[in-house]
């Protein structure tokens, strides 16, 4: 993946992202790519599926009353949104 901002490539490496502060809410996606260019700094987070994703936390926030929440994709699972961090 090559940098928007000055076209270098970006060195990949697996990280927490957090994703979304709506009402409180706090989700730390875990174990994405996060995409780092070494060149400018610039970071850029792959998030797989993320209408499921979106999908998810929008029937989560009507739900729940919980302020901190974990994501994590599996390949064979999809998005499993949990409490704790793994
Ligand atoms: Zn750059």
């Amino acid at each position: 993946m090559k940098c928007l901002l000055c076209g270098k490539e970006m060195v990949a490496r697996k990280g927490e992202h957090h994703y979304a502060k709506a009402s409180g809410l706090d989700v730390v996606l875990q174990n994405v790519d996060i995409f780092v260019c070494d060149d400018c700094g610039e970071e850029e987070v792959a998030i797989p599926h993320i209408t499921e994703l979106t999908t998810m936390l929008s029937n989560k926030l009507i739900s729940t009353f919980t302020f901190k929440m974990y994501a994590h994709y599996s390949p064979e699972e999809g998005w499993l949104l949990h409490t704790k961090s793994l």
